[in-house]
């Protein structure tokens, strides 16, 4: 088994309701030969499971080799930005999936994927003007430390 160092939580920044298949179809329209993510939530709950674990899916560009990579269908509202509409379904599944994810991979540790984002002015601390993307739409580090 690969070594796990981070679990990231995503958005899929898409339609809420896209179908798995289509979400699919996009990442082999981007020439992807592994999904973007290891799972992935719907908006009623549903996880799917779109890559084994062991496998390395495409979610953080430079850190997907140590990483499982999850999304929840959603994270942009109908304007276009960013926005946390995580259903509670889907919010309940995001806990359980994680909670087992940390269970195996205890050392792991949680966050969002703009967690990631460089910390350009060195202060330590990645500032909001400095993240790539706001993807998850949410503070994951925050939400899910008692994990
Ligand atoms: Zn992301």
């Amino acid at each position: 088994m690969r070594s796990i160092k981070r679990i990231f939580v995503h958005c899929t920044a898409g339609n809420q309701h896209q179908k798995i298949a289509d979400l699919q179809a996009e990442f082999k329209r981007k020439g992807w030969k592994n999904p973007g993510y290891n799972y992935v939530i719907q908006a009623d709950g549903t996880i799917t499971q779109l890559l084994g674990e062991q496998f390395v899916s495409n979610g953080v560009k430079g850190y997907n080799s140590t990483s499982i990579n999850v999304a929840y269908m959603g994270g942009i509202a109908s304007d276009g930005k960013a926005v946390d509409n995580r259903t509670p379904e889907q919010k309940e599944s995001l806990l359980k999936l994680l909670k087992e994810l940390k269970g195996r991979y205890p050392k792991a540790e949680i966050m969002g994927h703009r967690d990631i984002s460089p910390d350009t002015n060195g202060n330590g601390i990645v500032d909001p003007w400095e993240r790539i993307k706001e993807c998850p739409c949410f503070d994951a580090k925050e939400e899910y430390k008692e994990l």
